[in-house]
């Protein structure tokens, strides 16, 4: 079991693998790309940099940085963190064991931009199969994603229901499904009264019980959401140490929201590096 995963290859998770690895830590960085960084090609704000750099070269960068460092940079999808007596990261790939896990992943992705969206969340929309699945047992379940991630919620789902359609919203799925009904046109809206009712395509209407959410990555507020993190505005709360509620469980950067940009995501990292460390000497006796 490692001392530490940090959960994204951005400023945030870097600047706190950096400090990590200072205190003789056993961290490993595990991304899946570059993140926010890829949206941008001309940074000027950041200190040091004389002329403006790319998001794509900032970020080569800070992983030459940690790789230098020796800290091992593994490029994995994180689909699913466990709490048990320490955690169990699950990836695209394999599985990681750490005592404390940083998250630092990012914005927290928002949903669908079609007409009925915001109202029908928590009323028919669900981001966490774990959570609500049991719910809609023997029902009409509805999920929209195409990538892994999706996969791993339909697995759970699976354990509720036959009758599951999914909703690639027009993108190719990730992999062949032959066991569910596969919608592949545009949605254009979501429809009902109280409650979610249909999920209205381009080609028609499709009645559905409730429509789980899985596009695209898995984000902290999804991690926190299925492990009973709290959230507040899509945001990750941490405390002052950056800890959640969950003991040993960190984020920081752009998922715990206030000033979005790199400067503070890389603050937020030795901060919280700062603070896993106490919390693990704390806890356990740490390599000299
Ligand atoms: C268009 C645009 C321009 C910007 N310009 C500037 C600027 O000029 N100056 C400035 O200071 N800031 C700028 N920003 C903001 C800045 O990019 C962010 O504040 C900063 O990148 C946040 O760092 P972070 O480490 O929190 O997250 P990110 O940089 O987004 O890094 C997140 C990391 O987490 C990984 N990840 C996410 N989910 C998973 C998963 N499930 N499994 C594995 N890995 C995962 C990603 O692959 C990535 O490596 C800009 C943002 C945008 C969108």
């Amino acid at each position: 079991m490692r001392d530490v995963i940090v959960i994204g290859g951005g400023p945030a998770g870097v600047s706190a693998a950096i400090y990590l690895k200072r205190f003789k830590l056993d961290v490993a960085i595990v991304m899946k790309d570059q993140g926010t960084l890829a949206n941008t090609d001309h940074i000027e704000n950041y200190y040091g940099i004389v002329e403006p750099i790319t998001g794509s070269d900032l970020f080569a960068l800070g992983i030459a940085q940690a790789k230098r460092l020796e800290i091992p940079v593994l490029v994995e999808e994180v689909l699913n963190i466990d709490a048990f007596d320490g955690f169990k990261v699950k990836t695209n790939q394999s599985e990681h064991e750490a005592k404390a896990v940083l998250l630092a992943t990012g914005m927290n992705k928002a949903g669908l931009k079609v007409k009925g969206f915001q109202e029908y969340i928590g009323k028919g929309i669900s981001y966490c199969a774990v959570c609500d699945g049991f719910l809609y047992r023997n029902k009409r379940i509805g999920i929209v994603g195409t990538g892994d991630f999706m996969f791993e919620e339909l697995e759970v789902l699976e354990n509720f229901t036959k009758d599951i359609v999914i909703f690639t919203n027009g993108e190719p799925l990730g992999k062949e499904v032959t066991k569910h009904k596969t919608i592949t046109e545009k949605i254009k809206a979501l429809k009902g009264d109280d409650v979610l009712k249909v999920v209205e395509t381009i080609d028609g209407d499709h009645e559905v019980d409730v429509l789980f959410v899985a596009m695209g990555t898995a984000s902290a507020a999804d991690f926190a959401l299925r492990m009973g993190a709290f959230t507040e505005n899509n945001s990750i709360v941490v405390d002052e140490n950056f800890m959640t509620n969950i003991p040993g469980l960190f984020a920081g950067g752009d998922c715990i929201g206030g000033l979005r940009q790199i400067a503070k995501a890389v603050d937020d990292g030795a901060k919280a590096a700062i603070a896993i460390n106490k919390h693990l000497k704390g806890k356990t006796q740490i390599k000299a």
